[in-house]
Order: structure tokens, then sequence, then C-alpha cells
């Protein structure tokens, strides 16, 4: 099969809102009066990202749905996405499948796949996402204010949890997960549902937002130290499914909800004044929205030593000491 013809039966999909997609030198987009376009990159690696050997659908979802994520986390509209491909050898098969959940993804999301690269390569993924968002009203890191409560959304650490048990079969046995808790967590590191309409709601309600991707602490350590606040977090706060909660004596399991990666929940900031308002989105999207401390200013004591500024973690009103934040490719 060629280059031309994989390109054609795998990835060109009728376009919604494009004036030229797939098929030229580049493709032409028009964003709309008033708009500022939006642009992210996200890559996914082979045996880092992924696993190599895994089910080719659930690469195709994941390597878009992160994208969106970070478009709702500027409280922005996702509407093109181009993807850069190498892989080892034409499988068509696993094609059929990657391209199938890349488009399961798009569809939901309403966005268009307007052009790419395609080459041989060891398996590597690269999309770049593009949206819109009214001129001046991206949610950005930088605007939490002292004194603003700090929201997460859904639940945090079952990717985690599902990652270490997928890496680590006798860990199933050693902690013995039941078998709903096991499939929920492979199932939120595999399909991550990102929170695009609430990111879009976002954008008249919270100060600062952020896509948590690397871990909570360290994603949450962004905001503070690009709003140059500091705050003290309390481990049982944090919402996580039961099975995590029941275990959180546990260093492993604190680490699963602290600096597990793949959550791809929002965190954000907003005053106390918007907590109706927030209460009511989180019942119109059906999204548990949970208010887990309030931003301070950052100098304290206690402070861990953070590069973003402080933030410490109580648990059973004693300051944890954290090792780890989150994940860093080249810590
Ligand atoms: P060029 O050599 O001019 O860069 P290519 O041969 O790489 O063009 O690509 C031909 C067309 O197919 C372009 O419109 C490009 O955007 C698109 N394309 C290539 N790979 C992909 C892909 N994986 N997904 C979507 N579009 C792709
Ligand atoms: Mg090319």
């Amino acid at each position: 099969m060629s280059e031309f013809n994989l390109i054609q039966k795998y990835f060109t999909r009728l376009m919604r809102h494009t004036d030229l997609g797939v098929g030229d030198d580049a493709a032409l987009v028009k964003v709309a009066d008033g708009m500022q376009l939006v642009v992210s990159t996200d890559m996914s690696v082979a045996d880092t990202h992924f696993f190599h050997d895994a089910v080719p659908y659930d690469i195709g979802w994941k390597s878009l749905a992160v994208n969106v994520s970070d478009m709702a986390a500027m409280g922005a509209q996702a509407k093109w996405a181009t993807l850069a491909i190498a892989l080892p050898e034409v499988n068509e098969n696993w094609l059929a499948e990657y391209s199938r959940g890349f488009f399961a993804c798009a569809d939901v999301f309403n966005i268009d796949l307007i052009g790419g690269d395609t080459t041989r390569g060891p398996l590597n993924i690269s999309v770049t996402i593009m949206g819109e968002v009214p001129i001046g009203k991206a949610i950005r890191r930088s605007g939490a204010q002292v004194g603003d409560d700090i929201w997460v959304s859904g639940t945090l650490g079952s990717a985690a949890l599902g990652l270490a048990c997928l890496q680590n079969n006798t860990l199933q046995d050693k902690i013995g997960i039941e078998n709903d808790a096991l499939q929920a967590s492979i199932h939120a590191l595999c399909r991550p549902m990102p929170r695009a309409n609430l990111g879009l709601s976002l954008r008249s309600i919270a100060t600062s937002c952020i896509d948590i991707s690397d871990g909570f602490l360290a994603d949450l350590g962004h905001i503070l130290k690009a709003s140059n606040c500091g705050a003290t977090i309390d481990l049982d706060k944090i919402p996580c499914i039961d099975y995590l909660k029941n275990n959180l004596q546990n260093s492993q399991f604190q680490d699963y909800l602290l600096a597990g990666g793949d959550d791809y929940e929002l965190c954000f900031t907003a005053p106390p004044s918007k907590r109706d308002e927030i209460k009511l989105l989180s019942k119109q999207q059906n999204i548990l929205l949970t208010r887990i401390a309030n931003t301070r200013s950052p100098v304290s004591r206690m402070s861990i030593g953070l590069e973003s500024g402080s933030l410490e973690v109580m648990y059973q009103n004693k300051p944890l000491s954290i090792l780890k934040q989150g994940f860093d490719h080249f810590a």
C-alpha cells in the first residue's frame, strides 16, 4: 500500500468546518471574527505514553483526546487537528482500528482532521490541535488570586492505578483490587474523556485552569507558580474512587492520587462568589466538581521545595513529605 493510498483510506474524512483539508500541500481554515486561534501539540510515543501492543482503537482515541483536554483547559472550542504519525510497517488491521478510535473522538468533539504527515519509523504519534476562543477570553494558568477556591473535576488517581496494574500483573494480587475498580481504572487510563464542555463553561467563571496530565501536584503547582500563590491541600479532600480512598495510608496509593499522570481532569480556581454557579454547572453537566482548598499567599514555613512556589499536603492533620509531584520525562 502506498503512502498516499494509506492517507486516503485511513485518514481522509468529510470536513465540517474547513475550507481545504487533506490532499494539498497545506490546509486552509477560517478563524471566525472576534476569535483567537488556540494551538497545542501533544506527542504519544510507543512504550512511553502507551504500550506498543495496546488496543489500537484506544491509542487512536487517546492520541486525540489528550489534545482536546488542552483546549478544554484554555476554555477553547477545538475545531481542527493535524496528525503526524511514524509507523514501523503498514499493518492494515492496526491502521483501521487506530483511525476508527481517532475519528470516534473527532466525532464526539466535532473536530476535522485537516492534514498531517505519514512516515516510516518507530511508532510515534504527534497531534496538533487548533481551536477558537473569543479574543481575550482564554483561561490561563496565571490568573489565580489569593483566596480563590481550588476546584477539581471528576476523580483523580484512577489512571495511575490502572497503569500500575497493567505494568505489574502481580500488583493486582498484592493489592487485591476488585474487578470493578480494576476495569474502571484501566478504562480511565485508555479512554480518557476530556472535559470539553466544562472548559467552555469555565470561561466566564474560572480565574485559572489547567488539565491534569502529569500529576495533580505538578499541575496545580504550575497554576500556583504562574499565579504567584500557595496552597495547602488535604489529601482526604481530593476526589477519588472508593478503592483509592480506602487505601490512602499506603504511600503508593498516595502517589497515584497526588502524582499519577493521565487523569485529564480540569483543575481550576475561582472566587468564592462563584460557588453557586459552579454547583449548578456540576448538575447541568453531570460532572463531579469538588472544592478542595483555597489559594493563599505563597510563603509558608512548611512548604515543600516546589519549584512552583509553595504547596503543602496534609494527611490526617500532619504534613506529608512528598517525594514525587508528577511525571517529568527528564527528571
Ligand atoms: P507533502 O509531501 O507536500 O508534505 P504529504 O505527501 O506529506 O505532503 O501529504 C499529502 C497530504 O496528506 C497533505 O494534505 C497532508 O496534510 C495529508 N496527510 C499526510 N499524512 C496524514 C495523516 N496521517 N493524517 C492526515 N492527513 C495526512
Ligand atoms: Mg509531507
